[in-house]
């Protein structure tokens, strides 16, 4: 299965995106994810997306583009995957689509977990105090979420007109969110 799962932040896609990958036994993949392990690595692409990532912009595309890539080119992401947190923006979709459809494959399924906005800056700043993500701050948030309305939301009438689209209502328990997913991916297959 090749899946894709879309949310704004504070929807709970990094929560679901694991415990789904692990029922389908696919690999999960977090950009953001990879993005903090080479923050807290100090690594070169680590010094590269700090600054970006603490105000919630994002990481320019050929640098994402690239690392997805070469993800996705790793020997485990063969039996499929779930990407989270990629594709954000138009560029990103058509970058992956092209990726894709070179190896003759193509995405199964994009999931978008619906949550009403006025949940999502509380369900952060719970998440700042537990975690303690530098990009958990009012200031940042209130970017994040307009980078979002402007860039990632356009997707989901993209992947609604490809006929991709999954939508889940992403408020409740996690196990309740995380049934609710596997009940409607399982319903399309
Ligand atoms: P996330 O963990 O998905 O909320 O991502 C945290 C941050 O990482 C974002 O606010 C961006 O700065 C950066 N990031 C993650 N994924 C992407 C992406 N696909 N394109 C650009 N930046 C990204």
């Amino acid at each position: 299965m090749r899946l894709l799962i879309i949310g704004a932040p504070g929807a709970g896609k990094g929560t679901q995106a694991s415990a789904i990958a692990s029922h389908y036994g696919v690999l999960a993949i977090s950009t953001g994810d990879i993005f903090r392990a080479n923050i807290k690595g100090g690594t070169e692409l680590g010094k590269k997306v700090k600054a970006i990532m603490d105000a919630g912009d994002l990481v320019p595309d050929e640098v994402t583009d690239e690392i997805v890539v070469d993800r996705l080119g790793q020997p485990d992401a063969v039996g499929g995957f779930l990407l989270d947190g990629y594709p954000r923006n138009l560029h990103q979709v058509s970058a992956l689509d092209t990726y894709l459809s070179g190896k003759g494959e193509s995405l199964d399924a994009v999931i978008s977990l619906e949550v009403d906005p006025e949940l999502l800056t509380a369900r952060l700043l719970k998440r700042a105090e537990i975690e303690g993500r530098s990009d958990d701050n009012e200031e940042t948030i209130r970017n994040r979420m307009s980078v979002y309305s402007s860039q990632t939301e356009p997707l989901i009438d993209h992947y609604r007109q490809a006929g991709l689209l999954v939508p889940v209502d992403g408020v409740g328990e996690i196990s309740e969110v995380h049934d609710r997913i596997v009940a409607a991916l399982d319903a399309r297959a």
